[in-house]
């Protein structure tokens, strides 16, 4: 008896907790401002881990029309590193990971004695965390509704208001359910219809990770993205809604690393009781407990490496990168960073071996640029136009929806210049 009452109990409360798990929150009681009705709509689209070739690469024929229909650039450069966290925050608030305080996907903070996860709820959707003004965010505070189906950090109070319509972080919906969900936004009454929505797919990057970037499976996985793209478009056009306007983007790239002969972590650091050390395999940061050693613990390292590594102070990082120690606002880097030449990965023993990685240095390794496509009222057509910094992503969005900028950014408005009409 106990026993069934238990398990009545398990499934009656595991559903109602899936049920919240995936449900959506509702921010009660905004309503768009009466100047905010007459602007566009942004659709901001990522899927992680497309690179800047796959489109073509993998003849992803609705995203390579929309770029016929828009605009492209060559690539967008993701910021230092290149993974998926610090991008996509990078993206959303228009300033370098090093500036938002979203250094890597995981970190540890000295003032707070804590460590910081993307994947950790209660620290991803707790804005204190993070720097900088997120667009959903921008938009609230100047009376835009906003909404969010997954971007990192979008449940999260960061820059002081989350969207009015969100999801915490999970993989349960379908294609289909997805695009309804964005459909029953946009036909919401005008006053409740979210002007900038974002939209997330992980596919290409999971399979990126799993198979490399040559596999059937990151052939397949850009196919999925790009129907449901497909799909998205064509619904959403039948609402004929004036001034939409889709962007189509990504964090980062992919490399097949080499998984045969991977570099092993120096034995000098593995004591604990004076490193925390911080491996994404495609950089490797180090944290002195003792700031005085930081000299002789460098000369040790640089003396022993091997040249399929870079041995760096952060102090002297390279200066393109904006991830030096004087860039470091939250003193989250480290002092010292260990940097693999591609396709080389430091690899901790009995961790798994994946073939595809992003992290290094996108303006050496071109495998971890970004794409940009984007079409719509706002934007001119049939242009293709050189690199650019992913930072640059926030004017644009900014302008298109009529946004001011309230605080200085990282992100250049010539973008936003050379692609809106
Ligand atoms: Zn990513």
């Amino acid at each position: 008896m106990k026993n069934l009452f238990s398990l009545a109990f398990i499934l009656i409360f595991g559903w109602a907790f899936s049920q919240t798990d995936t449900a959506q929150v509702v921010v009660p009681n905004r309503k768009n401002t009466a100047a905010s009705l007459t602007k566009p709509y942004v659709i901001l689209i990522s899927a992680d881990g497309f690179r800047y070739d796959y489109a073509k690469k993998y003849n992803a024929k609705n995203i390579l029309k929309l770029a016929e229909k828009g605009v492209s650039a060559k690539a967008m450069i993701p910021s230092y590193p290149s993974i998926t966290g610090p991008n996509h925050y990078t993206m959303i608030t228009g300033l370098f990971p090093s500036h938002t305080g979203f250094v890597d996907n995981y970190f540890y903070d000295k003032k707070r004695n804590d460590l910081f996860g993307m994947s950790m709820q209660s620290k991803i959707s707790d804005g204190s965390w993070l720097g900088g003004t997120p667009l959903w965010s921008l938009a609230e505070q100047q009376g835009m509704l906003s909404a969010s189906l997954f971007w990192v950090a979008s449940n999260s109070d960061a820059g002081g208001t989350r969207p009015t319509y969100y999801y915490n972080y999970h993989e349960k919906f379908t294609a289909d359910e997805k695009t309804n969900i964005v459909l029953n936004w946009l036909k919401l009454p005008e006053e409740r219809r979210p002007h900038l929505i974002t939209f997330y797919f992980p596919e290409v990057d999971k399979n990126g990770h799993l198979y490399g970037s040559e596999s059937l499976e990151v052939q397949n996985a850009v196919q999925f993205v790009d129907d449901a793209i497909g799909k998205l478009i064509e619904k959403v056009n039948e609402l004929q809604l004036p001034n939409v306007n889709f962007i189509f983007v990504s964090d980062h790239g992919m490399i097949d690393v080499d998984i045969e002969d991977t570099l092993e972590i120096p034995a000098l650091l593995q004591d604990k009781n004076r490193f925390i050390i911080n491996n994404s395999q495609t950089l490797l940061r180090i944290t002195l407990k003792n700031e005085s050693e930081v000299n002789q613990v460098y000369r040790e390292l640089k003396k022993n490496k091997t040249r399929d590594y870079q041995v760096y102070l952060t102090e002297k990082f390279p200066r393109k990168l904006n991830y030096r120690t004087s860039d470091d606002r939250f003193g989250r880097i480290g002092q010292i960073l260990l940097v693999p030449n591609a396709p080389k990965v430091f690899l901790e023993p009995g961790s798994k071996k994946t073939p595809g990685k992003h992290g290094y240095n996108p303006f050496k390794v071109p495998e971890m640029r970004a794409t940009f496509v984007a079409s719509g009222s706002a934007f001119q057509q049939g242009k293709t136009i050189g690199e650019f910094r992913n930072v640059n992503l926030y004017p644009m969005v900014a302008e298109i929806l009529g946004l001011k900028i309230t605080e200085p950014i990282d992100g250049k408005s010539c973008t936003a210049k050379k692609v809106l009409k």
